[in-house]
């Protein structure tokens, strides 16, 4: 392994951990952060673990004004038997550089970022919650922070990584959740941004899931932005059909985000050997699936819940009711096993989950200074 010379100053002034039966998701944050700078001419510098601060920026830093900015998410899990686990997080850190290529940001050394994420684990490791279905959220994000007003690719960065200790999504079980195709408003276009993780994708989305909560749906499925026709994703998950007996989810277009739990989800049905297609999907085929009743399942995926059982749809007026309003089988076995090979209560044969311990984090570094 190589070893990245990772500066670490720690807190002397360490916070009270939560309450982990009252967790709110990314509202408390652990002691450290890692943080790196990027000068052009220079490239990234300065990999340093430091005490979780506020950030002094100039006002006119671009990422204030233009939006150039990029971000990721994945959880740490603290297993029965106290092993910490990531899973797949070098998908995440591959598609930061993907994010990273869309708006003009420089590349990070993903190993780099995977070491600094491991090493700041270790120094937060007490601050992982172990009671079922809770997590530590990890955001790394970069943001562009020349201070000029021009319109082009910031000639400064920073690479940041904050970790927050989340609760259980199902407090209460899993309910499926009311969900309004949204007919107005698009989230991305092909050609757009929509298959980078950009904030710029979040704050447009808003204003459909504000009008769509007022009506006591609690998220949008967003259709295409050509022809406002094609199913794309649902809320900031991507999602899953079960049709008569087949599984279908929209294919990668270059307006949908490509999910690492979706991609995890279609290797899981394909080791299964459940039919799982790749397509497009309108919502014209859906609506007539469900009255032809062979709409049997249908699910979001991403990080934050993993699963997201899908109850009613709401189109044109109508409600089309999802398997009685209830998780379907297919979706349920799916949320267990992903859940369970991803803190460790059950076997992981895609070789998935990764330990994050001393043994395999480089810690011969900056002058000792990292204590475990
Ligand atoms: C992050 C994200 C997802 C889910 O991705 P995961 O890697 O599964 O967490 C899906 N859609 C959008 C728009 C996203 O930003």
């Amino acid at each position: 392994m190589k070893n990245y010379q990772i500066e670490t100053i720690l807190s002397t002034n360490r916070k009270p951990k939560p309450d982990s039966a009252h967790l709110e998701f990314g509202r408390t944050f652990t002691d450290h952060m890692f943080i790196m700078d990027y000068t052009e001419g220079t490239g990234w510098h300065d990999p340093r673990i430091i005490p979780y601060q506020p950030i002094s920026l100039d006002p006119s830093s671009m990422v204030f004004h233009y939006g150039q900015t990029v971000f990721e998410g994945l959880k740490a899990y603290l297993s029965e038997d106290g092993k910490v686990f990531l899973f797949r997080p070098d998908r995440n850190f591959n598609r930061l550089n993907h994010s990273n290529a869309r708006l003009c940001i420089p590349q990070i050394d993903e190993e780099l970022a995977l070491e600094a994420l491991k090493q700041l684990i270790l120094v937060d490791r007490d601050w992982i919650p172990q009671a079922e279905g809770t997590s530590l959220y990890i955001r790394p994000f970069i943001i562009s922070t020349e201070p000029h007003l021009g319109v082009a690719p910031s000639e400064n960065y920073q690479f940041i990584i904050i970790m927050s200790p989340v609760g259980s999504y199902y407090k209460e079980g899993i309910h499926p959740v009311k969900i309004a195709v949204e007919q107005q408003y698009v989230r991305a276009v092909a050609g757009g941004t929509g298959e980078a993780k950009t904030g710029g994708n979040y704050s447009s989305s808003l204003k459909a899931q504000e009008v769509a909560e007022k009506v006591g749906y609690s998220q949008v499925l967003w259709l295409d932005g050509r022809e406002n026709k094609y199913v794309e994703e649902v809320g900031s998950m991507n999602i899953f059909f079960k049709i008569n007996g087949q599984v279908v989810t929209p294919a990668l277009n270059g307006s949908i985000l490509a999910g690492i739990t979706r991609d995890s989800i279609i290797q899981l049905l394909k080791h299964w050997n459940v039919p799982v297609v790749e397509r497009r999907i309108s919502i014209d085929e859906i609506y007539q699936a469900y009255k032809d009743g062979v709409l049997e399942e249908a699910f979001g995926t991403g990080t934050a819940a993993v699963i997201s059982p899908i109850g009613e749809l709401l189109w044109k007026y109508e409600k089309l009711v999802v398997n009685s309003g209830e998780i379907g089988k297919l979706t349920q076995e799916l949320y267990d096993t992903l859940t369970g090979i991803q803190n460790g209560t059950k076997p992981d044969p895609f070789g998935w989950r990764i330990e994050v311990n001393p043994e395999n984090t480089a810690k011969d570094m900056h002058s000792g200074s990292l204590i475990y």
